[in-house]
């Protein structure tokens, strides 16, 4: 249902926590995360409110200067901490969140659990996770769109790596992403509205387009993966 993340020069979950919250009018039954130090990933996530987040956050600190963060409105698999988003490959290497619903989601799970993927949620996103991750050859952004060759269906999604530490890759199809350009960083998110404060300029993703951002660099390509034009749009005078 929503999606923030941040890579840069802040610790990332106060960031993403505060972009959750600011997403929470759009409804959700489970909130959750996944930040990174060096090449570790820390997930925390929850069925409930953002509150049953924080307090898992604040009990077991999730840090890191990078992370992704997701609002869940569950269309596939019960309101559960398991299949609350991120969600993980099978190597625990790619972190995965998602809007929107993979329609041929059931028969792609059948393939991976036929190949001897275990899967650790009821949701259609953690098929979007294996495939990243058996797609993942060092380029994030390059699985992420071999991924989505294989899918049908809509999604607004971030990705991140423990692998690449401070790299965030989205992509959509149907479901709407922007990123965020701040003082101290870049940011993802589903809704610009999110972002107010934190980002001075913004850039819409089209549909079938990934972007990759980082602390210092942010990129739009299309399906080919050639750099697109984009337009920057100042936020600024919408504070
Ligand atoms: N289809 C996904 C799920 O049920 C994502 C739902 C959403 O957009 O929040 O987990």
């Amino acid at each position: 249902c929503g999606i923030i993340g941040f890579t840069g020069q802040r610790e990332a979950s106060p960031i993403l926590l505060e972009g959750l919250r600011r997403l929470e009018y759009r409804g959700y039954d489970s909130a959750g995360m996944v930040t990174g130090t060096g090449s570790s990933l820390h997930l925390r996530k929850k069925a409930g409110r953002i509150a049953e987040l924080t307090k898992a956050v604040h009990t077991a600190p999730a840090p890191g200067t990078f992370g992704i963060s997701h609002t869940r409105w569950a269309t596939h698999g019960g309101a559960t901490d398991q299949n609350a988003h991120p969600h993980f490959d099978a190597t625990g290497t790619v972190a995965v969140v998602h809007n929107g619903v993979i329609e041929n989601y059931l028969s792609l799970k059948h393939k991976l659990q036929a190949e001897g993927v275990t899967f650790h949620s009821d949701t259609d996103t953690e098929v979007l996770a294996h495939l990243i991750g058996r797609c993942y050859q060092g380029d994030l952004m390059d699985a992420v769109k071999q991924a989505l060759g294989q899918v049908k269906g809509t999604y607004g999604l971030a990705a991140v790596s423990k692998t690449e530490p401070g790299v965030i890759v989205g992509a959509r199809l149907g479901s709407p992403l922007v990123i965020g350009i701040g003082e101290d960083g870049h940011y993802l998110a589903s809704d610009a509205n999110a972002l107010a404060g934190f980002a001075d300029k913004v850039v819409y993703l089209n549909d079938r387009q990934i972007c990759q951002i980082d602390q210092d660099a942010w990129v739009i390509r299309n399906q080919d993966l050639d750099t697109v034009d984009a337009a920057v749009q100042d936020i600024r005078h919408f504070l």
